[in-house]
C-alpha cells in the first residue's frame, strides 16, 4: 500500500502568477471561415474595414421636401417625387421642391429636407411653415461609417451589432479563432452517475455536469470523459483519451495530498506540471500542465472549488485560446454588505451577488463558503477577492471583485 506523503513537492504559486502561466501557454487556436449568420458569439480573427461610405450617397432622413434653404418661407413648386430604392432622379432650382421619402437619394440642388408635417402642399405648390436650415434633415455620406473605417476589430466578440455591421459592409463570411475543444474526467471511486441509483458514501457526478456547463459558457465545445475509477491505468487512459481529442483536458478530483490522488504523478509523467499547488482558496491543489502543447488543468473535487478554480484558471485560458481579447472577468471595487472573515493563510475567493445600490457596487454573501457547498455559487454573479489575515473586514468595507455576471439591480 501506498503511504501517505506529508510534505507536497510543489511550492505554492500565488494566483497571478500561476495565471501568467497558464496565459503563456494559451496562444490563439488556428482559425476558420464561418457564415456570419453562425458568427455570433465567435471572436474575429483579422480587422474588417469597410470598402465603402454609407451611406454612399446623400440621403433625406424624414418624408417631407427637397429643397433651397435660401429660398425662405416663399412657395415653391413641386417638380417630383423621389422614393427610397427608385430610379427617379431630380433637380432642385432655386423656387421648386422635390417631394421626397426617407431613405431616398437627395436630388442635386436641393441642401435642406423639411419634414412633411411643417409643410402644405396645395395645387403643386409648397408652402412651408417654418425657417429652414441648409443641411437639416440629409444624412450626409460617411456619416454613418466613413471609407476604409474599421468596423470590428481582430479580437472582437461578435454580437448583435458586430454581426449588423458586418453585413452592413456585405460581409457575410468571416474569419473567427476555433473554439477550443474540451475534454473533462472526473475521478473518484465514490463518484457516480448522477442519473444511477446511490448507496450510502457515493457522491453524484456534479462536477462534470457543471464544467459541461462552464465550458460552453467560456465558448469551448465540452466532451465528456465519463468517470475513471481511482485506479492508474484507467486515468492514464481516460487523460489520453481526452489528448486525443481535445486542445484542453480537465479532470476533477485526485489532485490532493491522498493515497488515491492520481492526477499529479499521471500529468507528471505525460507532459510537464507548471505549477501544482496555488496560494489560493478555495483550490489550493489546482494543477496546470501541458502535453505536447496541450492544455490540461487537474481541478479540485470539492464542487466549490472545482468552479471556482475553473473560473479563475481555466475560463481565461479558454477564452485565450478563441483569440478574445479581453480574456478576463472586469475587477470592480465593491462595498461589503456584511463582514468578512478572511483566511488566515490563503487569498480567498468568496462568492458573492453583486447589487448596484444607492450608487455603489454592493456585495452580498451567497452564505457559507466551505469548498464542498456548491449553493455558494448559486446566483453569484462575483467572486469577492479577500486577502489573507485575522482581521475581519467591517461592512462598508471595500475589497476586490471579479464580476463573473450581470450586475443585479434591486
Ligand atoms: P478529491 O479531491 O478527489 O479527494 O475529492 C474531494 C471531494 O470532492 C470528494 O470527497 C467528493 O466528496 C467530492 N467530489 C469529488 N469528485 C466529485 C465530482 N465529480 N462531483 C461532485 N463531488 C465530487
Ligand atoms: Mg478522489
Amino acid at each position: 500500500m501506498k503511504s501517505l506523503q506529508r510534505e507536497s513537492p510543489y511550492p505554492m504559486v500565488p494566483v497571478t502568477e500561476a495565471q501568467q502561466i497558464i496565459a503563456a501557454h494559451s496562444a490563439p487556436l488556428p482559425t476558420e471561415a464561418i457564415s456570419v449568420l453562425e458568427a455570433a458569439g465567435r471572436v474575429l480573427a483579422a480587422d474588417v474595414h469597410s470598402s465603402e461610405a454609407m451611406p454612399d450617397v446623400a440621403k433625406s432622413v424624414v418624408d417631407g421636401y427637397a429643397l433651397q434653404a435660401s429660398d425662405g418661407r416663399a412657395e415653391r413648386r413641386v417638380l417630383a417625387e423621389v422614393v427610397a430604392g427608385g430610379s427617379d432622379t431630380a433637380t432642385v432650382a432655386a423656387g421648386t421642391a422635390v417631394r421626397i421619402m426617407t431613405g431616398a437619394p437627395l436630388p442635386d440642388g436641393a441642401d435642406a429636407v423639411v419634414m412633411v408635417e411643417e409643410t402644405e402642399e396645395q395645387g403643386g405648390m409648397l408652402r412651408v411653415q417654418r425657417d429652414i436650415r441648409s443641411g437639416q434633415n440629409i444624412r450626409t455620406v460617411g456619416q454613418d461609417v466613413g471609407l476604409h473605417e474599421l468596423i470590428v476589430p481582430q479580437g472582437a466578440v461578435l454580437g448583435a451589432a458586430e454581426v449588423g455591421l458586418l453585413a452592413m459592409v456585405g460581409i457575410t463570411r468571416v474569419t473567427v479563432y476555433r473554439r477550443p475543444r474540451v475534454a473533462i474526467v472526473s475521478t473518484g471511486d465514490e463518484v457516480i452517475e448522477p442519473d444511477a441509483p446511490r448507496t450510502r458514501g457515493e457522491v453524484r457526478d456534479s462536477n462534470r455536469y457543471a464544467l459541461l456547463a462552464a465550458i460552453r459558457e467560456a465558448g469551448g465545445e465540452p466532451i465528456s470523459l465519463g468517470i475513471a475509477r481511482d485506479d492508474e491505468d484507467v486515468q492514464r487512459t481516460a487523460l489520453l483519451r481526452g489528448f486525443e481529442q481535445a486542445d484542453v483536458v480537465l479532470s476533477s478530483g485526485g489532485v490532493s495530498m491522498g493515497t488515491r490522488d492520481l492526477i499529479k504523478p499521471l500529468l507528471a509523467a505525460l507532459g510537464t506540471i507548471h505549477f501544482g499547488r496555488v496560494l489560493f482558496k478555495p483550490g489550493k491543489p489546482t494543477t496546470f500542465a501541458t502535453v505536447d502543447g496541450k492544455l490540461a488543468f487537474g481541478l479540485p473535487g470539492f464542487p466549490a472549488s472545482s468552479l471556482v478554480s475553473f473560473e479563475v484558471f481555466v475560463r481565461p485560458a479558454l477564452r485565450r485560446l478563441q483569440g478574445d481579447a479581453r480574456p478576463d472577468r472586469p475587477r470592480v471595487q465593491v462595498a461589503l454588505s456584511e463582514p468578512i472573515r478572511p483566511s488566515p493563510d490563503r487569498p480567498e475567493y468568496q462568492r458573492i451577488i453583486v447589487v448596484w445600490q444607492d450608487g455603489q457596487l454592493v456585495a452580498r454573501s451567497t452564505g457559507p463558503q466551505i469548498s464542498s457547498r456548491l449553493l455558494s455559487l448559486r446566483s453569484a454573479n462575483g467572486l469577492l477577492i479577500v486577502p489573507p489575515g485575522e482581521a475581519v473586514f467591517q461592512p462598508g468595507a471595500t475589497l476586490d471583485a471579479l464580476l463573473t455576471g450581470p450586475l443585479v439591480t434591486i
